[in-house]
């Protein structure tokens, strides 16, 4: 799978800059300016302007390098994004409750949601954290902004971790997964707000609006009726609530990340690529149960297994 973005001589010094850190190799391929690896996905940034990302999660990765309101979908998928025409004019310095989530994707490790309000009068504080590109900033800030947005604003986070991950998951798809924890984390934090201040709430879209609503009835939750409810993908491009969302579940999941790898003895890959089925691989040869770390109905389950098997 590949995304290939074609960015302003600006742009692409910006994302030179920041993907330095996860720079590999020593030899680059003619005309290219950085390779690095970040997240699975490999990223080669050309003189020209294209970059090129490669690997599961390579649309992603590129997502928030795209040029503001020009969706590229990667080529060979059908998928649209669904732009942010349903949002009223001036959204972005409305009083927001917004939503996301993280770790869906990954075999190893929790599914983190979260959501945060961020009241009109807040959000020049949150501009100065500079978070509008959350999704890739590295571990680092994350960990150095993500306790300042926990102090100070309004929040609430789900995290399903593996061993109950997996239970619900017999129960439920990922979407409705996702459906149930977005609004429960939502309806959260309205609980500790006054309601009347919230004038719209943002969810990261995962899913139809309709779809949503369904999972929550299916499950005999209530939805939210009061305040709207708003869903666009790029959701952190359109309100910095759910940027600050996206920085939360993002500082859970790696706090999870990091707990779980103490529990298993060996540090647990993000991803779900190969060297995934590598880690899973060896932790079922120690007769670790896989159910307390993975979400198990990954196909890299039984990958694992089998390689388990070979040796
Ligand atoms: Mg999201």
């Amino acid at each position: 799978m590949q995304t290939v973005i074609k960015l302003s001589p600006d742009q692409l010094a910006k994302l030179v800059t920041h993907y330095q850190p996860w720079q590999s190799g020593s030899s680059l391929p003619p005309g290219a300016l950085l390779r690095a690896q970040y997240q699975g996905v490999t990223i080669t940034a050309y003189k020209s302007g294209k970059v090129l990302f490669q690997g599961s999660g390579s649309q992603q990765v590129a997502q928030p390098w795209h040029p503001v309101g020009v969706d590229q979908p990667a080529a060979g998928t059908h998928k649209k994004s669904t732009t942010s025409n349903s949002l009223p004019a001036g959204f972005a310095s409305w009083s927001v409750l917004g939503s996301d989530e993280v770790g869906a994707g990954a075999y190893f490790g929790p599914l983190t949601t979260a959501a945060v309000f961020v009241a009109h009068q807040d959000l020049d504080w949150v501009r100065q954290l500079d978070i509008m590109d959350s999704k890739v900033l590295s571990d680092q800030q994350i960990q150095k902004i993500g306790p300042q947005i926990i102090a100070r604003l309004p929040h609430h986070v789900v995290n399903l971790m593996p061993a109950k991950y997996n239970q619900l998951q017999k129960q439920y798809n990922v979407v409705a997964l996702k459906a149930l924890s977005h609004n429960f984390a939502l309806k959260q934090v309205l609980a500790k707000v006054n309601p009347a201040e919230v004038q719209g709430i943002l969810i990261d879209q995962f899913a139809a609006p309709t779809t949503f609503n369904r999972y929550l009835k299916q499950a005999g939750q209530a939805g939210i009726s009061q305040p709207k409810e708003y869903f666009t993908t790029k959701g952190e491009r359109h309100h910095l609530s759910v940027a600050a969302a996206s920085i939360l579940a993002r500082l859970v999941e790696l706090d999870s990340m990091k707990k779980l790898s103490e529990a298993a003895g060996i540090t647990l890959p993000i991803g779900a690529g190969k060297h995934v089925d590598e880690v899973a691989a060896q932790l079922i040869r120690r007769q670790v149960p896989l159910k307390d770390f993975a979400k198990l109905h990954f196909a890299n389950t039984q990958k694992a297994e089998k390689l388990a098997q070979r040796q």
